[in-house]
């Protein structure tokens, strides 16, 4: 129930023969929107402006309190820009972004609508006031997000992952935080989950973690619940699957 693979063991399940059902496409805007609604709470530091309002911290007006990062203007990289990722640009583009960058191993035709540039991942890195890392995760993209990658970043930018814990190197993102390398991180998926809490990434003001929330509304949900089902009626049946991953 869910469109990533990469928690399968896909050469054994080749080797046996095995159909696996899965659920793309009915989960795109859901994960799509809740990435939009965590990298606004992390540019904006939502998460802290609400503690701030419970424990007193709400004092006179000052101008730089609580200030934070606004997409008016601004570069957004976008890390795969497959169903999810032009999802997100599609969402992004409204709040004025001036420029949308994206990596991936082939550029997409389906760029243009979002009038996308496809770059190198360095150019990516060192340019964005935003990243968003929407790929899938694979040998080549596992670790990703490691220390030079953060260390080309620019020191105001914003970095948001709800695609799979593992293309994050989790020490490398706690050290660019903590150090001020980077601005803020967003996390929707983390290594391990639940990530346990007592991980030194939970003490940073400026890291909003998430329990690998992208798809959760409820109709969303129902329909991938549906979906599900139906791929598993076509698996017991030997027919067709709605959705069946092709290897
Ligand atoms: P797609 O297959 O449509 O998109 C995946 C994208 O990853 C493709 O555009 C692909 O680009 C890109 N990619 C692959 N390798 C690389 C690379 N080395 N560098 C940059 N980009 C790369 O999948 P979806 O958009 O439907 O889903 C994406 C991922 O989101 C899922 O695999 C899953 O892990 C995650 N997800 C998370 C959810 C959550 O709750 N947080 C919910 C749903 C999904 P190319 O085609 O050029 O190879």
């Amino acid at each position: 129930m869910s469109v990533g693979f990469d928690h399968m063991a896909l050469d054994e399940i080749q080797k046996r023969g095995i159909r696996v059902g899965y659920t793309p496409d009915v989960l795109t805007d859901a994960t799509a929107e809740l990435t939009v609604a965590l990298l606004l709470a992390t540019a904006r530091r939502l998460p802290e402006g609400v503690e701030e309002v419970k424990n007193g911290g709400w004092s006179s007006w000052k101008p730089l309190w609580l200030c934070g990062y606004g997409l008016s203007g601004s570069t957004v990289g976008i890390i795969g820009l497959g169903r999810i990722g032009l999802a997100i640009a599609r969402r992004l583009m409204p709040f004025g972004v001036k420029r949308l960058l994206y990596t991936g191993r082939a550029a997409k035709a389906h760029a243009a609508e979002v009038n996308g540039e496809f770059v190198p991942l360095d150019t990516l890195v060192s340019e964005s006031d935003f990243i968003v890392v929407s790929c899938s995760l694979s040998p080549e993209t596992q670790g990703l997000c490691d220390k030079p990658f953060f260390s080309k970043m620019k020191s105001t930018a914003v970095f948001i992952n709800s695609s799979r814990g593992a293309v994050v190197n989790q020490d490398d993102l706690y050290e660019a935080l903590s150090s001020g390398q980077i601005a803020a991180a967003g996390l929707d998926v983390t290594t391990p989950e639940p990530l346990p809490t007592n991980h030194p990434l939970l003490t940073l003001k400026n890291c909003v973690v998430l329990p690998h929330i992208g798809s959760a509304t409820y109709s969303t949900r129902g329909v991938m619940s549906a979906l599900v089902a139906r791929n598993l009626l076509g698996g017991l049946r030997g027919t067709e699957m709605p959705s069946e991953l092709t290897f």
